[in-house]
């Protein structure tokens, strides 16, 4: 993945030329290089601009003024999305979710992220890139925090809304790790389980648990990774996290390595945030320098650990921790068949265990300062807080640290919303509320959340929202297995036809049989809820689907189009069909 990495940045592209080198140097197949080159958006056999402008195109960024500002970039271009000029200098991409969507519109510039676009800004940086300025030059307003530090260097703001007692409380670096080195391992796991903490990812399943496993499973060496991977449209949770307490997030994985017994940690850091690569870098340089990573840590005699950042490529997939793993070594993002679990079997063969960016901060804290604390936070059956990436249709959208059980309406207040039709939980992968759920509270026992929250007012059209997701689905699907490959776009197709007012009555219950099919068979956690955007507003917004669908008069599907089906024919015999109704 470096490699590969290294080379699109120097040369645009890997050629097939270098797929050659790289395998010859590395001694791997040729088609494993090439596997891994065609997966990846960020990688490209064919050579891209100098300067390669990513425009994110979601959902929120569309509800910004994306239409406008794409319009600006490509005339100023002079080239449409998805072109390279002529001259070779510029690339302009529409992509998903870049983890922005509190300043949207947004894009990246090369690395560089640019937020809060609209037409003007899009000319005016197009006419400095043209004049020859490096994309860095274009930053001219800092953003807050540890965005305004020279190695990050970003006009990326924080928005920070609400800090809470977990993530966002003082950190006192090495604090967990001593407290930990002060148990046995089997101690500090003891004490995760008695935290009650669950994955903040969104799956939700139990951190001592995990560890448990990883630690009893055999094998001389042992990983923990860091999955910072977020690509649900609608999170940035972590961007902010790994941008204001890295600290915590590594003192987390350290505490990991010494309760599992592993001596490799993996940070892996989806493409989108190259940006704070070398920030990351720097903070991991100074705890090494500190004894808190590498040999003997905190002088206690045996316990060697260490952190590398892994970059992504852009593959919202790796996000699954097997596909991450795949990725991290090297391969394209694909899923991996369970079991073997990872906790068994993960990175490169060895017991792993994955945690999610949030996940890692609040078992440190719990390390800190107890599972008893922990557990007076929050509610019984969901301890501790929660952070939510709050975007769309309101007035301070941001990052919030939030505890269990705040109600969908709370939340909605909090963050300036008004005039409410839908609320996206979780992401896309998640589930599309109506203001009959708002009541509701977020807590596993309730709404689950991995944090992707995305408002809507009644301004909006669901369907086309649903549709959007679809898309987007359709995008990252890895392609393995046939429901998910195949299944979402025939969900996608079906919305656009009853958005073109095509639809009919009976496409209803065909939409729900072949989500639930493709949930029901589909071999990752992608595919096993990618449906989630048409079934959730099947079932929380009925209405617009009755209104969308007209029944069938004529004998004939509403979406068949006759003259359409009958048109080729007709042109090969020369004469026109006459349809008699
Ligand atoms: Fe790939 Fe989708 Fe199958 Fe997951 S469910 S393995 S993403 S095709």
């Amino acid at each position: 993945m470096d490699i590969v990495r290294t080379v699109q940045r120097e040369y645009g592209a890997v050629s097939s030329e270098a797929m050659d080198t790289i395998a010859r140097s590395v001694g791997c197949k040729r088609v494993e290089v090439e596997s891994c080159a065609t997966f990846y958006a960020f990688l490209s056999t064919e050579k891209k601009g100098e300067v390669v402008v990513r425009l994110c195109n979601d959902i929120v960024d569309q509800m910004s003024g994306l239409a406008e500002v794409q319009q600006a970039f490509e005339q100023a271009l002079g080239i449409s999305a998805g072109q390279t000029s002529a001259d070779g200098a510029f690339s302009l991409e529409l992509v998903p979710c870049i983890g922005l969507c509190d300043q949207a519109p947004a894009a990246l510039i090369n690395d560089v992220p640019v937020t809060n676009l609209d037409a003007d800004k899009a000319r005016k940086l197009v006419a400095e890139l043209k004049g020859g300025a490096d994309p860095q030059a274009l930053i001219k307003r800092l953003g807050d925090g540890n965005n305004a530090s020279d190695l990050v260097h970003s006009m990326v703001e924080n928005n920070i809304r609400r800090t809470g007692p977990l993530v966002f409380a003082p950190v006192e670096p090495g604090k967990a790790i001593a407290n930990a080195l002060a148990l046995t391992p089997q101690e500090v796991i003891r004490d995760a389980k008695a935290s009650r903490l669950r994955g903040r990812g969104g799956a939700g399943f139990p951190t001592g648990m995990k560890w448990d496993f990883t630690r009893n499973a055999a094998g001389p060496v042992k990983t923990v990774i860091c999955n910072a991977d977020e690509g649900e449209p609608g999170t940035f949770k972590d961007r902010v996290i790994l941008t204001e307490r890295a600290d915590l997030v590594f003192e987390g994985m350290t505490v990991a390595g010494y309760a599992i017994g592993a001596t490799q940690g993996i940070l892996y850091l989806r493409g989108e945030y190259a940006y704070l690569e070398e920030f990351l870098n720097h903070v991991l340089a100074k705890r090494r320098e500190a004894g808190l990573l590498g040999r003997s840590i905190k002088a206690h005699e045996g316990f060697d650990f260490d952190i590398r950042i892994q970059m992504g490529a852009g593959a919202y997939v790796c996000g699954e921790e097997t596909a991450l793993i795949s990725s991290a070594e090297g391969l394209r993002g694909d899923p991996k068949n369970r079991p073997p679990f990872p906790a068994q079997k993960g990175y490169l063969g060895t017991p792993t265990t994955v945690n999610n960016v949030e996940t890692f901060c609040a078992i440190a804290r719990v390390i800190e300062e107890g599972a008893g604390w922990f557990n007076q936070i929050g509610t019984e059956g969901s301890p501790g807080s929660k952070l939510l990436s709050i975007s769309g249709d309101c007035s301070r959208p941001g990052v919030y640290e939030v505890e269990f059980g705040l109600t969908v309406n709370q939340m909605l207040q909090m963050v300036g919303a008004s005039d409410t039709q839908a609320v996206l939980m979780g992401g896309p992968s998640g589930q599309i509320i109506d203001p009959t759920k708002f009541d509701r509270r977020i807590e596993y026992d309730d709404l689950a959340t991995g944090g992707a929250i995305v408002i809507f007012d009644t301004s909006r059209n669901m369907l086309a929202v649903a549709e959007y997701y679809m898309e987007f689905f359709c995008e990252e699907s890895c392609g393995y297995c046939t429901p998910c490959r195949a299944g979402n776009e025939l969900l996608r197709r079906k919305l656009q036809e009853i958005l073109a007012g095509r639809g009919q009555s009976e496409d209803v219950d065909y939409l729900t049989r072949l989500g639930t099919t493709i949930k029901e068979s589909s071999r990752c956690g992608l595919g096993q809820t990618s449906p989630n955007p048409v079934l959730t507003t099947i079932e929380n917004f009925p209405a617009i689907y009755q209104t969308a669908l007209k029944p069938q008069t004529s004998g004939l599907l509403n979406s068949f189009d006759l003259s359409a089906a009958t048109g080729p024919a007709a042109a090969i015999a020369g004469h026109k069909s006459v349809h008699v109704e």
